[in-house]
């Protein structure tokens, strides 16, 4: 009998879950795909959008035509909540039954975790296509009276990279437009040494990169928790004080409100608990993927991290999730993916950043002209066309 699968969610998760359906069920079952907008955003390339490296059509592309010609049914809507006994999802304009759901609505910022960090309050955020926006504003602004800067990321925060990076673009922006001498950086962040990054670093010396922030003039602050961010200032709860013109902080994300506000469906942070085959132990018809999933901590800290979250682990579970799903209703293999390699995944994406700290870069001057080389706008180019081209390539199929 044709059985009614719906993912919510259309970005690395939902989409890739998708796609991937599509060809191994080969228009047997029913595919319906729900976001609250049909467009898929690159999320990664936010970090550029800011110094306009990037507008939105570069970063973005419509994902409906795609999914028409796979025979995917897409839904533009906002679900708010679930029913998991009678199988159905709930959105302002219909109530959706499903035999089988896939929950890849990844995860939202909890800016209302530390006063003033709402963008526009007292920072800046990157964290959405609206916020990039904002704070292209704002840095313009920021250009015609320029001041002390910080830039970091949160307690709890687990995009590590996101802050590193958008910190050295800042430095490359500042240093071509000659107001490097002008502007004191602080950077705050959790981890208790430089390139940590949630799971204890990467094996390399982080010497390396404290020498890098001294290079490049950076006050690094590790430890660091954010007590408030005031008009021009933000405050540390060790009470330490620190000027700022311009604040940017990678928050803590948290599981979006229609998966949390659902009972006995997620865990204190609102994200799902799933097995290695990434369905709910209580609900063996609902899967998981991506930002939604609840990953557990490798290791405590004095100050409390997330966990990094990545694309390739995203795109992994994604593609475990189709396969499983496709199993479920006409056999075949199942994969599993155990928490290490997950973490394995997430370091190669992050290994990305890292090589190019300590091994293409001597010196902070190497890391500027390495970011001015444009390297990672070509890396960021490379996978969105992969997305774009996924659709109609036998080589997405996820095989172990
Ligand atoms: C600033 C930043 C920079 C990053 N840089 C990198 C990087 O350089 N490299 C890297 O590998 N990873 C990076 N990441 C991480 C990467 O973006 C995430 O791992 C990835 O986006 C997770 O994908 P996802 O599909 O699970 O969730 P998301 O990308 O968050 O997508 C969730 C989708 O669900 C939809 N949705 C949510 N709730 C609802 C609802 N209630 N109703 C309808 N639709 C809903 C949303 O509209 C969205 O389309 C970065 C993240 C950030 C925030």
């Amino acid at each position: 009998m044709k059985k009614k699968i719906v993912i919510i969610g259309s970005s690395f998760a939902g989409y890739t879950t998708a796609v991937n359906l599509a060809k191994l069920l080969s228009g047997k079952h029913e595919i319906v795909v729900i976001d609250r907008q049909p467009e898929f955003y690159f999320l990664p390339s936010f970090v550029w959008y800011p110094f306009g490296y990037r507008n939105t059509e570069d970063i973005s592309f419509d994902t409906r035509p795609i999914y028409e010609e796979l025979g995917i049914t897409f839904i533009q809507e906002n679900v708010y909540g679930f029913d998991l006994e009678d199988q159905l999802i709930y959105t302002p304009n219909h109530d959706i039954e499903y035999d089988y759901l896939v929950v890849a609505t990844g995860a939202r910022p909890r800016y209302e975790s530390i006063k003033g960090l709402y963008p526009g309050e007292n920072s800046w955020s990157i964290s959405d296509l609206e916020n990039a926006m904002t704070t292209r504003k704002a840095w313009k602004n920021f250009l015609k009276n320029p001041g002390p800067i910080v830039i970091g990321i949160s307690q709890w925060a687990g995009y590590f990279f996101a802050a590193y990076e958008f910190l050295f673009n800042t430095v490359y922006q500042l240093d071509k437009k000659k107001l490097l001498d002008k502007v004191s950086i602080n950077f705050i962040t959790p981890e208790p040494y430089l390139s940590h990054f949630g799971i204890d670093g990467l094996g390399r010396d982080p010497a390396k990169w404290e020498q890098l922030f001294k290079d490049l003039n950076i006050k690094a602050h590790v430890n660091s928790e954010i007590h408030e961010i005031r008009n021009n200032e933000v405050i540390l709860e060790n009470e330490t004080h620190l000027d700022s013109n311009f604040t940017l902080i990678i928050p803590q994300f948290i599981g979006v409100n229609a998966v949390r506000t659902t009972r006995n469906f997620a865990d204190e942070n609102g994200l799902l608990k799933v097995t290695d085959e990434f369905y709910h132990p209580n609900y063996p018809n609902v899967y998981a993927a991506g930002g939604a999933v609840s990953v557990p901590q490798l290791n405590e800290t004095p100050i409390g991290l997330g966990v990094p979250r990545t694309q390739t682990p995203t795109e992994k579970m994604a593609q475990a999730v189709a396969r499983n799903l496709t199993s479920d209703l006409k056999g075949g293999d199942r994969i599993s993916i155990s928490t290490q390699e997950l973490y394995d995944y997430c370091r190669k994406d992050m290994n990305y950043l890292s090589r190019m700290i300590s091994e293409e870069s001597k010196n902070g001057k190497d890391t500027l002209s390495f970011i001015a080389k444009g390297t990672q706008d070509k890396w960021a180019n490379m996978t969105m066309k992969k997305y774009i081209e996924a659709s109609f390539s036998k080589n997405f199929m996820y095989t172990k």
